[in-house]
């Protein structure tokens, strides 16, 4: 039963000593993987990482609270990279009022400049909010209008703001992947919330290396641990597990066609099957 993963840091630096054999963990274990970027360094990382392997693909961007150093010629090195026929998203971008290391000002004309770029290259965008659900709702309703493809990342908000975040995501057609916070028995109106969303709409994720999923095995969260999150979120919606995995797996696959091919554990090992068992065995 294939799961995909459709947001996971697999470039972060927490996955510098072992990359590949995060990577042959949750493919072998059929979790496919979207890998979201926060900077150019990880967009570059994530393209390397899509050419490599089948049933991991890319995204391009840069994330909210790491636009303070952003340039132009940064930025242009993204737009290209970002039509590159192996990447499949772009973001992760949005608005992060949390960290307070950025204006939002200056997160808004790079939140902007993603969306715009989203559209040109026809992609979908892999959309962050924290504490700034109504403005990243704003900026992106004119988008979606224009037949902007949208997925809200560990989609969540505050008590007040989850009511409204849902209704538009639900009125105006944005994906809503659910992470780790599904299997956190403190987050009651978010665990309310996931019956409620239509089965078109929906999406899985770990946001790996953060956010490991309860009960905690590890500080470092990994894309394998997706199973995880797919088990509390059939739960809550008194799904299936193995019906929860064809609907999360089929939206996947329509958003970002390059998994289109892949058919989770047997097809994911790819002709780098040699390089793996090396890396397994010392
Ligand atoms: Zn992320």
């Amino acid at each position: 039963m294939p799961l995909i993963d459709t947001h996971c840091h697999l470039a972060a630096e927490q996955f510098d000593a072992d990359r590949e054999e995060v990577a042959a963990r949750s493919l072998a274990a059929g979790v496919g993987i979207v890998a979201a970027a926060t900077d150019l360094p990880s967009s570059r990382l994530n393209l390397e990482l899509a050419a490599g392997h089948r049933g991991i693909a890319s995204a391009v961007g840069v994330h909210p609270t790491e636009t303070a150093g952003l340039d132009d010629a940064a930025w242009k090195e993204v737009s290209r990279l970002a039509a590159s026929p192996l990447v499949s998203a772009i973001g992760e971008t949005g608005l992060d009022y949390y960290w307070k290391n950025v204006s939002p000002a200056v997160q808004a004309k790079w939140f902007d400049r993603h969306i715009e770029l989203a559209l040109s290259v026809g992609k979908p965008l892999l959309v962050h909010a924290r504490d700034s659900v109504l403005d990243v709702m704003e900026r992106l309703k004119p988008a979606l209008a224009s037949g902007l493809a949208a997925v809200w990342h560990c989609f969540s908000a505050s008590r007040r703001d989850l009511r409204p975040a849902f209704d538009f995501a639900v009125a105006e057609g944005v994906w809503m992947a659910v992470g780790g916070m599904a299997t956190f028995a403190d987050r009651k109106s978010l665990r309310a919330a996931i019956p409620l969303i239509p089965d078109r709409l929906l999406l899985l994720e770990t946001d790996a290396p953060y956010l490991p999923p309860h009960p905690k095995l590890t500080d470092r969260n990994e894309p394998v641990r997706l199973i995880r999150v797919a088990e509390a979120v059939a739960e809550l919606r008194g799904q299936e597990l193995s019906r929860l995995a064809e609907i999360t797996v089929g939206n996947a696959k329509r958003l970002f066609p390059a998994l289109a091919g892949w058919a989770g554990a047997a097809a994911a090992v790819p002709d780098r099957r040699e390089a793996w068992k090396e890396a397994f065995t010392d």
